[in-house]
């Protein structure tokens, strides 16, 4: 299977690019390789997936949100199936940057379905966010929920491709997955996100900011429990037979959580690391950030039971291999 991987210098295209190579896929990546964070992070990255596969993976620097500029990049390439993971992330930058959004994250999203639409792709699976939950307050968060209340852009921008897809499906039946991530972390992960700025503060002896008086509560999901997650759905693409559950959908089109099923305390996470560090955080308390949310936890029922997934990894045990790999990737 020769599948199109956006945002294949990314933190989670990286990852899903790596497996799908080592079972045999051949993978074409795109990625506008922007500076949102260090892009020599991202270089880093497609250094070693060249290395690690050589003539498996093929790469080209493309913007997707210009639609002349993704058709030139695929250059009329045959691929199979699209996995779509390329985005503006973060909730707290869509509220300095919103433009960065509309165009990454609708404009992009809107190249790819046609993308999809024209070459009668097998299958697209996309990125949406646990974000969209917004302001829930059931737990766990169900893809059955009604979610029309985000408390970001990003959020926003997000729940719209799922709308986006979910029309494409209508009109031109075009099978979607769209997964819906919960805090990811891990090796080659984001420098952007709590568990790198956390490791790297309390390294550098700095205090690490710990948002709503300490009243946190995550999801935090394994990269490669989202990486086997992605790739289950990516090998079942959902059935036009009007029997497709997930997100209440019709058509061949899906939701689903892709989480650990635990919501954990962040000062839990705080503790690991300083274990595992061998150094004291300093505490700076601090108040809820406008776009943030109190708690997030993830309801997977759906994914277990349509396609066996199951999350292996406890922060416990997740948070260890993510410190290690810091060092490591810092020549510490
Ligand atoms: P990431 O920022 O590491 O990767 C996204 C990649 O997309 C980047 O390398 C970036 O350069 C690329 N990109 C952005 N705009 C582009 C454009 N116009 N053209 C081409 N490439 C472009 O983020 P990630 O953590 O790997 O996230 C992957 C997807 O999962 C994103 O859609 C993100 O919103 C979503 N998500 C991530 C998490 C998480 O915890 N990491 C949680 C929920 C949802």
């Amino acid at each position: 299977m020769r599948v199109l991987i956006t945002g294949a210098a990314g933190f989670i295209g990286y990852s899903v690019a790596r497996r799908l190579m080592e079972r045999g896929d051949d993978v074409l990546g795109i990625d506008i390789m922007n500076d949102y964070y260090d892009p020599s992070l991202k270089e880093a990255r497609i250094s070693q997936l060249r290395q690690d596969f050589d003539d498996k993976f093929e790469f080209v620097k493309s913007d997707f949100s210009d639609m002349a500029a993704l058709t030139g990049a695929l250059n009329g390439q045959h691929f199979d199936r699209i996995v779509h993971l390329g985005a503006q992330a973060g909730v707290r930058y869509s509220i300095e940057n919103p433009h960065a959004y509309l165009s990454a994250n609708l404009a992009g999203h809107l190249n790819l379905l046609e993308i999809a639409r024209h070459r009668e792709c097998e299958h697209m699976v996309y990125a949406s966010s646990s974000s969209v939950y917004g302001g829930n307050t059931k737990l766990p968060f169900s893809v059955d929920d009604r979610v029309d209340h985000p408390v970001s852009l990003y959020a926003a921008t997000k729940r719209g491709n799922e709308l986006m897809s979910e029309c494409y499906a209508h009109l031109y039946r075009l099978p979607q997955t769209g997964l819906r991530f919960f805090t990811v972390y891990g090796p080659w992960g984001r420098p952007d996100m709590m568990m790198w700025i956390f490791t790297r503060k309390i390294l550098a002896g700095e205090p690490i900011p710990v948002f709503n008086n300490g009243d946190m509560w995550r999801d935090f999901t394994f990269i490669d429990d989202i990486v086997s997650g992605v790739v289950a759905c990516l090998d079942n693409p959902p059935t036009d037979n009007g029997e497709a559950k997930a997100g209440g959908s019709t058509k061949p089109h899906r939701l689903y959580n892709i989480g650990n099923h635990r919501s954990e305390h962040l000062m839990k996470v705080v503790e690991i690391l300083q274990d595992e560090l061998g150094r004291k955080a300093e505490i700076d308390l601090l108040p809820m950030q406008p776009g943030d949310v109190r708690q997030s936890f993830a309801d997977i029922d759906a994914i277990r039971d349509d396609l066996g997934y199951e999350p292996t990894t406890s922060v416990e045990s997740g948070v260890p291999k993510f410190v290690a790999w810091y060092r490591d990737y810092h020549g510490e």
